[in-house]
């Protein structure tokens, strides 16, 4: 069946052709904005692979290999770096937020902006381990412009890989980072303020959502209830609460 993104692109395609037919025959092309020639000049976005076979992936490397330099949903286009998750393989906690920003972007590796230093600063000051005994990650894995939210076809083309790498760390805790992430792993009718700080499951893996980071450094009574959330999953994975964490 075709999808509603390729009949668009179906019909830009044919727009694009109608234009170089207009310019072939000396006409002037109809006035279109700056900005509207430039999405016809971009390159096809790659169709979707249909067999993509992730389950003989068995290493975190060779899913990296595998995801390459995609170009199977629109967010490659604007993209500087694919950001693919870093950390401990044998993690027993990931960490999963929604999709990199523009450090993220530009530097290749999750969480190091403002949003990130506060998430290092829950794991390593708050929890008592180090940033590279869990593993973080993104249900996208490429920037949305304007770091919007990720589209819901956009959600559905990446999250294969992110299900993936999880079935490969197998962790004993996930944390969700957010509405959007919490939406796209746990369902369209999760709600974060009334939702988060409850125990679910994704992939069979306990799962503990609370807010993002950023939305605690926009509403700093928001640190709380993560705090809260995160002495949950101290408490799973046998981790002593410090007093003056
Ligand atoms: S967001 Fe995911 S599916 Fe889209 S281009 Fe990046 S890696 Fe590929």
């Amino acid at each position: 069946m075709v999808s509603p993104r390729q009949e668009l692109e179906e019909v830009f395609s044919w727009m694009k052709e109608q234009l170089t037919q207009f310019e072939e025959l000396g006409l002037d092309p109809p006035p279109l904005s700056a900005q509207c020639m430039a999405y016809l000049d971009q390159e096809p976005v790659a169709p979707v692979s249909k067999e993509m076979d992730l389950d003989r992936i068995e290493t975190l490397e060779e899913l990296s290999a595998f995801i390459g330099k995609c170009t199977r949903c629109p967010l490659h286009r604007g993209r500087k770096h694919l950001v693919f998750g870093e950390g401990s393989p044998k993690a027993r906690l990931v960490f999963v937020g929604e999709a990199p920003g523009r450090e993220e972007d530009l530097i290749g590796r999750p969480f190091v902006g403002e949003a990130g230093r506060l998430l290092t600063r829950i794991i390593e000051n708050g929890m008592g381990l180090k940033r590279e005994d869990v593993y973080i990650c993104n249900v996208v894995k490429c920037r949305p412009p304007r770091n919007r939210d990720p589209e819901k076809e956009e959600v559905e083309i990446c999250l294969p890989f992110l299900k993936r790498q999880i079935q490969i760390i197998r962790p004993e805790v996930i944390c969700i980072l957010g509405r959007v992430a919490a939406q796209a792993l746990l369902g369209k009718d999760f709600k974060i303020t009334q939702d988060r700080g409850k125990w679910n499951s994704f992939e069979g893996i306990p799962v503990m959502p609370t807010y993002h980071p950023a939305y605690v450094l926009r509403n700093p009574r928001a640190k709380r209830p993560v705090w809260e959330d995160v002495q949950q999953i101290m408490a799973r994975l046998g981790l002593e609460v410090r007093k003056n964490a």
